[in-house]
């Protein structure tokens, strides 16, 4: 038997004892008053048998208040702090009785709820960190067709202002088709994979994942991810394109080589006047080839090679000179004035000096062949803050405004006819652009069509800070 069943015991049994003892004294009291003792003594004996089973009754039940309502009140309260969150609070447990083993369920289901509550909140924190981190918009959307939870990242691609929860998804997610795909999916309960281009806020090509929820812990609803594939999209398009103009650019002038053998070993051979224009025809295509396949190796090594450039400090004034140099004597046939102006003292840059001589080489040779006979091509090197600053200048046919955001991409030309005729690839101006970003610099264009254009490249300064290749 545990302590508080031996404490009702006792109270009981010492009530039984208190009124045995009252009733007892009740007996003699009547004997003595009927041996001829007068009522007064029987009456004090009454009152005092009642006197003393009620001070025993009175003791018992304090005794009994104190060690059963206590604990039991003490338990409310501590029940009560846990069912508001307060986990702090235990249940006094000092006793051997029944009292203590319900403070000690009760301690122990407060700190296996705390345990749950802490595990249920960690969870959710990894779900809210791992969703608020993820660059893939993430929407779950209830069997309702309202939207429940909005990741950060979809709040973005769909510019979502407040208020969107609780919202039915096509006011939220404003897209037509992916809406009608969600309520498919809400209906079906099958998962879907589409691509979609929106419109609003930009224009985006996103690829959606909607998964139908089952029942889970959230309810039955739908879970939409969506991968933004923009820049993917658009770097295809690039590689497709590159793929279609190499190709075409190759077949030209194979084309016209594989077409002038063939009339030479046709006959036109014995013809020495046709055969020689034929085989002229031939080399100038086999150079055009060369020339387009050396460009794509530069691309290619300077897009793909481990180290595409190797920079150590050196006066950048060298590269400057040697190649207009060799520039102004490709430019004396063409009648075209070559200037050079550069600071008396180094310009000192990280450079590699063999591909920023290349850099100059493609703008000067596009600023003499787009410069008429008596033009003027001016090439200047100045040191600006941290950069210095190379310009070509030339007061050629110029570029028309609407063509310049374009010249620096792979291929692009301003006139066929025109580049054909001079001989270019459209690459040259690409390269340009690859080379100096490597450096660390950048290259503008400023034109006037009819007029001329100004090609100004920037290279970071060497600093006492930058490691010196080569340097142990
Ligand atoms: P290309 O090998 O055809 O010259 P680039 O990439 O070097 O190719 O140049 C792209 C186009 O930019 C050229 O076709 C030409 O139309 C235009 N361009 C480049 N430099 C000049 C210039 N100095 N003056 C006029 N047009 C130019």
């Amino acid at each position: 038997m545990k302590g508080l069943g031996l404490k009702v015991t006792t109270a009981v049994l010492l009530t039984v004892v208190a009124s045995t003892l009252a009733v007892g004294l009740i007996i003699i009291g009547r004997q003595g008053s009927a041996s001829g003792e007068d009522a007064a003594t029987t009456r004090l004996i009454l009152l005092f048998s009642v006197l003393i089973a009620g001070g025993i009754a009175t003791a018992v039940g304090s005794r009994l208040a104190s060690g059963i309502i206590q604990p039991v009140e003490q338990m409310t309260d501590v029940a009560r702090s846990l069912s508001t969150g307060d986990f702090s609070r235990y249940a006094f447990v000092n006793r051997d009785d029944e009292l203590s083993a319900l403070g000690e369920a009760l301690n122990e289901m407060s700190a296996s709820v705390r345990r749950m509550l802490e595990a249920a909140s960690t969870g959710k924190g990894h779900l809210e960190a791992v969703l608020s981190t993820m660059e893939s918009g993430v929407v779950f959307i209830d069997s309702h067709g309202r939207v429940s939870m909005v990741n950060t990242a979809a709040v973005k691609i769909f510019n979502l202002q407040d208020a969107y929860l609780g919202r039915p998804h096509v006011e939220v997610l404003r897209n037509y088709q992916i809406s009608a795909e969600v309520d498919r999916a809400i209906t079906t309960g099958s998962s879907m994979r589409l691509e979609v281009n929106v419109i609003y806020p930009q224009e985006r090509s996103l690829e959606v994942f909607l998964n139908p929820l089952a029942g889970g812990p959230n309810g039955s609803g739908v879970v939409v991810v969506f991968h933004d594939v923009t820049e993917l999209k658009r770097l295809e398009k690039i590689r497709r394109d590159f793929v279609a103009n190499v190709s075409h650019e190759l077949k030209t002038p194979v084309t016209s080589v594989k077409g002038f053998a063939e009339t030479l070993l046709d006959g036109a051979i014995s013809d020495p006047a046709t055969a020689r224009e034929f085989v002229e025809i031939i080399f100038r295509e086999a150079s055009r080839l060369d020339m387009l396949v050396r460009d794509l190796v530069d691309l290619s090594n300077l897009e793909s090679a481990p180290v595409p450039i190797k920079p150590v400090p050196d006066d950048l004034r060298d590269s400057v000179q040697a190649s207009t140099r060799k520039a102004a004597l490709k430019a004396g046939p063409a009648g075209v004035n070559v200037r050079l102006r550069t600071p008396g003292e180094p310009v000192i840059c990280p450079i590699d000096g063999e591909r920023i001589e290349q850099v100059m080489d493609n703008l000067l040779d596009n600023a003499i062949k787009f410069t008429p006979r008596g033009g003027v091509v001016e090439v200047s090197l100045e040191v600006q803050g941290n950069y210095a600053v190379v310009t070509v200048a030339d007061t050629g046919c110029g570029i028309p405004p609407e063509d310049l955001p374009r010249i620096f991409e792979r291929f692009y030309t301003v006139d066929k006819a025109r580049s054909k005729k001079t001989g270019g690839t459209g690459l040259g101006l690409s390269i340009v652009k690859h080379t100096v970003d490597l450096h660390g610099g950048r290259v503008q264009v400023e034109s006037e069509y009819g007029k001329g254009s100004s090609f100004h490249f920037s290279i970071p300064l060497f600093s006492n800070h930058m490691p010196r290749a080569g340097a142990s």
